[in-house]
């Protein structure tokens, strides 16, 4: 994939999506320019999932050998009672990496990372700000001009949406979110703690209670952990951006969990990457608007719950580059292309397997006891032929090469 032309595209986001479509821009010859409204790289984040078309484009993008440096040690899943006492386990090698493990898992941040060194060596044309964000969008045949939030404009080929679930991007190009966003019932908050006086070395373990869980999972070093919790409840458009309110539901919901909540909740208050968002899935009737398209959790998101969203961010953004290069004078005809091209992958990735949150987190102590049966069920090896099938499995899809 290599080629010249005169194209400028703005990519909206320094996310997975926005810096790996960015990577691969610049390696078509194309000048590219991403804004990142943070002040700086967003650390944080559990470990995501890389498999079948996922992982191809990774090593296709030569990104392995940075993966491998962060790669987690990952030994399985366990499920634990209010007293750390373990009912169910799941070894990663049990579901053949197509479990809730998957062969290669590197927490978000590290990810990110990898790609952002990339970044830093491939050459090209890159301008990259942080701390700016695109406040207004005006379009014609000939291209989009951008006004910035730091006060300048400038004119593009092509804007990117990469900027998340809230996608800014996304609301001046295409419309308010709520017409794309559903909720799916919950939230999820993700962050780094000290692990746990006795830990399991490698072990992602999970414990239930009516309405919340919290899980441990490994991080790159054995002295951190990363903190999982997942709420059910309503949503309230209150807590959006409101850092004390989230971690006083966190703590109201966690109160009477036992195991290690207690630590969790106290690492919280001072952990360096709080992450916590609701549970919400994106559907787009299309991901282009003229000269602006969509990418990653902007255009296609199915929720942290399918573990899917790394992937589809990669994959798109694979994508996407290699159809710009391929047409470069005819941006129409490549977003057609790319939304044609990603869509069957996206409908599979954003299935949630297990049933989404109704089934995972019941609202009674009877409903908990009732789940937890079912759980030793299905983690039992005489069910594992039926486990296969409810898992997001999209090693069928035909990836193409550029
Ligand atoms: C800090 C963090 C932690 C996460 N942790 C997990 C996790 O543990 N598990 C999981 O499944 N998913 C997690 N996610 C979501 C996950 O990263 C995505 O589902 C997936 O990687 C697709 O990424 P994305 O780049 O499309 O979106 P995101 O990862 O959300 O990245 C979007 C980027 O755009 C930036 N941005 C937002 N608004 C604007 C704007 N107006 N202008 C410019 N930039 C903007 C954000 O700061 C962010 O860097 C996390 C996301 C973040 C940001």
């Amino acid at each position: 994939m290599s080629t010249t032309n005169t194209l400028h595209v703005l990519v909206s986001g320094g996310g997975i999506a926005g810096n790996a479509v960015a990577l691969q821009l610049l390696r078509a010859g194309i000048r590219t320019t991403v804004v990142e409204r943070a002040a700086e790289p967003r650390p944080g984040g559990q470990a995501v999932d890389l498999r079948g078309p996922s992982r191809e484009v990774a090593e296709r993008m030569g990104l392995m050998p940075g993966i491998r440096r962060y790669q987690l040690d990952e030994r399985g899943m366990a499920y634990v009672d209010s007293n750390g006492q373990e009912f169910a386990r799941m070894p990663s090698e049990m579901f053949d990496g197509k479990g809730p493990i998957a062969e290669i898992e590197i927490t978000r941040g590290d990810l990110n990372e990898v790609l952002l060194t990339e970044l830093a060596t491939v050459g090209g044309d890159l301008d990259y700000r942080y701390g700016e964000w695109i406040e207004g969008l005006d379009q014609n045949d000939t291209g989009v001009e951008v006004t910035f939030a730091s006060g300048g404009t400038d004119r593009f080929d092509l804007v990117i949406g990469a900027d998340g679930v809230h996608s800014a991007t996304r609301r001046l190009a295409f419309g308010p979110e709520e017409q794309f966003a559903t909720y799916l019932g919950g939230y999820m908050s993700f962050f780094t703690m000290p692990t746990p006086t006795g830990s399991e070395p490698g072990w992602f373990k999970m414990h239930s209670v009516p309405r919340a869980a919290v899980g441990i999972r490994p991080d790159a070093e054995p002295a951190t952990s990363k903190a999982i919790i997942t709420l059910r409840t309503d949503a309230d458009p209150a807590l959006r951006r409101d850092v004390g309110a989230q971690q006083r539901l966190i703590r109201d919901m966690l109160a009477e969990a036992g195991w290690v909540a207690p630590a969790v909740l106290s690492a919280m208050a001072t952990t360096p990457d709080f992450y916590f968002d609701e549970l919400a899935r994106v559907d787009m009737p299309t991901l282009a608007a003229g000269r602006v398209t969509l990418l990653g959790d902007a255009g296609f998101c199915g929720s942290p719950m399918t573990g899917m969203g790394t992937a589809m961010a990669i994959v798109g953004a694979y994508v996407l580059a290699g159809e710009i290069a391929s047409t470069p004078d005819d941006l129409t005809a490549a977003l057609t292309r790319y939304e044609a091209i990603v869509t069957p992958f996206l409908a599979k990735a954003k299935e949630l397997p297990g049933g989404g949150i109704k089934m995972m987190l019941p609202t009674s102590r009877l409903g908990s006891k009732m789940a937890r049966a079912g759980v030793k069920l299905m983690t039992s090896r005489l069910f594992k032929p039926v486990m296969m099938r409810m898992m997001t499995d999209t090693d069928d899809y035909e990836l193409p090469t550029y």
